[in-house]
């Protein structure tokens, strides 16, 4: 698959093209399909390649380093998509579907999101009732449902009622979009990823065979968490490919370079800059490997792990991309470069499947509550004594729990980035005698947690209240105005009603 997939970037296709259109070549889904990328986890027995996690993270790292959309477009179809039917679907369900799926005559996406929910998953609104002969109706809508158009069947998430009206939980099922009920509505246009569209859908009394269901009545999120935390571990992947290229490009760029100080490779800052880009993608390459062998070897990988991979993967991913931006000068911007691309693309792995901030305050609301949890985690792995005492202080930051609720979210953030990185300390540390970069990477990942902390413990600022910070926001006007542009119709989509 990965030289199919080389072969295939080399001589077919076209980033810029599809990014200017908008859409990915017709031609790829078939290809794709041949090659087996369509059904990475399904078991052969049905069609699929039964990759182990491992390989799949390799897939993801060379799809990601090629172009985020044909990354994204796979990982919304195995992740997004096949995850939770081949974990929760009946049986009978997945002898049906999963063979289509891995042929790519059709493709898969998951609906959670809303106009009103998105991080907040818990609020969301979709409804769905169970009438007496076990069938559902679904009502409501989602948005930014990737492939949501294209889709046959989608996963979608709803708060479940019984006959009676009692509230069961949120509930996922299968849903084929031919359905009666089943709507599609307007593409988003997003600022990158523009050959992968997401959609706003609605459902209208959207009925839906017991069949449907996905795994238990009120089990939805647990369903979803099951199939999803694995995919947040691939997102780190892809990114990680995607720097990995941005860095290649940018050390290339360095050996031709001349600056003032002479040649850009001999300068110590550039150097300096790019060996802790390449560390950071160290750091996330030894994270990933750490999650995927170990749900590879059947042990249970606690859910921090995934948060970390996250949290840290897609935020060090994307930095590493935007410091081989700015080493290639002029040329990181062009709009024609791989890396500016990458830049734009990946933009959006910071915020969806779970934001930074988000996550970061729910892991650290977690660990705060739950301190044993964090001593678990550390005990599972073999520190050594300077970062045992650096880990001693992230947990003496926990247990300090303010007691106003502002200052508890803060606090609660930085605990989760505190343990993010420790964890990423205790792992980089484990794998520092391999070589010397990756001595370079352990080294580079203490100092990245010592700064937090030193920060952590530094002098407290007061924020401004929220009245005074609205009323400076509100200032702005008096600067620059508050301007809406007039949206003129760029072009005429809608049936002419003398034509119809
Ligand atoms: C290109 C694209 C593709 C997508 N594909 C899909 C898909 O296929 N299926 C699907 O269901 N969804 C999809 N989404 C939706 C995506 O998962 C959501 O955008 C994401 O979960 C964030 O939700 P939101 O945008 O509503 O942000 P909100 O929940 O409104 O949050 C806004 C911001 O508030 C901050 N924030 C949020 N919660 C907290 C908190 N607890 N503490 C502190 N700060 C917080 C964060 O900075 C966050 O970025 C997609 C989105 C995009 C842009």
């Amino acid at each position: 698959m990965l030289v199919f997939l080389r072969t295939y970037a080399q001589n077919f296709l076209n980033s810029r093209l599809m990014d200017e259109r908008r859409s990915l070549p017709p031609a790829m889904i078939s290809d794709f399909a041949d090659a087996g990328l369509l059904g990475l986890q399904i078991p052969q027995a049905l069609g699929g390649q039964s990759l182990s996690h491992t390989d799949t993270n390799r897939v993801f790292t060379q799809l990601g380093a090629i172009d985020a959309n044909l990354a994204i477009f796979c990982a919304v179809h195995n992740t997004l998509g096949i995850a939770p039917i081949l974990l929760s679907a009946t049986e009978d369900v997945k002898g049906q579907v999963l063979p289509r799926l891995a042929a790519g005559q059709a493709l898969t996406t998951s609906a959670i999101s809303e106009p009103a929910v998105g991080s907040h998953v818990r609020g969301m609104t979709t409804s769905a009732i169970r009438h007496a002969d076990g069938s559902y109706t679904i009502n409501g809508a989602k948005k930014w449902i990737s492939l949501g158009g294209d889709a046959r069947y989608v996963n979608v998430f709803a708060g479940l009622r019984d006959e009676r009206g009692r509230h069961l939980g949120i509930t996922g099922f299968l849903v084929d979009s031919r359905t009666p009920g089943f709507g599609i509505g307007a593409e988003m246009l997003t600022l990158g990823l523009r050959a992968v569209p997401q959609y706003d859908l609605t459902f209208n009394n959207l009925r839906v065979p017991p069949a449907a269901l996905l795994g238990l009545e009120g089990d939805g999120l647990a369903t979803a968490k099951a199939a999803f935390m694995g995919g947040r571990a691939v997102l780190a992947a892809m990114v990680m490919g995607a720097a990995m290229r941005s860095l290649e490009l940018a050390q290339r760029f360095t050996k031709g370079r001349a600056v003032a100080t002479g040649s850009l490779a001999e300068n110590g800052r550039i150097r300096e800059v790019l060996a802790g880009a390449g560390a950071a993608v160290q750091a996330v390459e030894t994270l990933t490997s750490h999650i995927a062998s170990g749900r590879d070897d059947g042990r249970d990988v606690p859910d921090a792990w995934y948060f970390c991979a996250k949290i840290l993967g897609c935020e060090l991913g994307w930095n590493a991309i935007d410091t081989a931006l700015q080493v290639l000068g002029a040329r990181g911007f062009l709009d024609t470069n791989t890396v500016g691309q990458h830049f734009r693309d990946y933009r959006l792995f910071r915020i969806f499947e779970g934001s930074t901030e988000a996550l970061s305050v729910y892991l650290g609301t977690t660990l705060t509550r739950h301190p044993d949890s964090f001593a678990k985690l550390v005990r599972r792995t073999h520190p050594s004594a300077p970062v045992l005492h650096l880990i001693d202080q992230v947990a003496q930051i926990a247990a300090d729990r303010p007691d106003e609720a502002a200052a508890r979210h803060i606090h609660a953030a930085l605990v989760g980035e505190l343990a993010c990185w420790a964890l990423l300390t205790m792992l980089t540390g484990e794998a520092a005698h391999r070589s010397a970069m990756h001595a370079y990477t352990a080294s580079w990942t203490e100092h990245q947690l010592q700064r937090r902390l030193h920060r952590a413990y530094g002098p407290h600022r007061h924020l401004p209240t929220r009245a005074e910070f609205d009323d400076h926001v509100a200032d702005y006007a008096q600067v620059i105005g508050d301007i809406d542009q007039r949206r003129w119709p760029a072009e005429e989509w809608r049936p002419d009603p003398l034509l119809r």
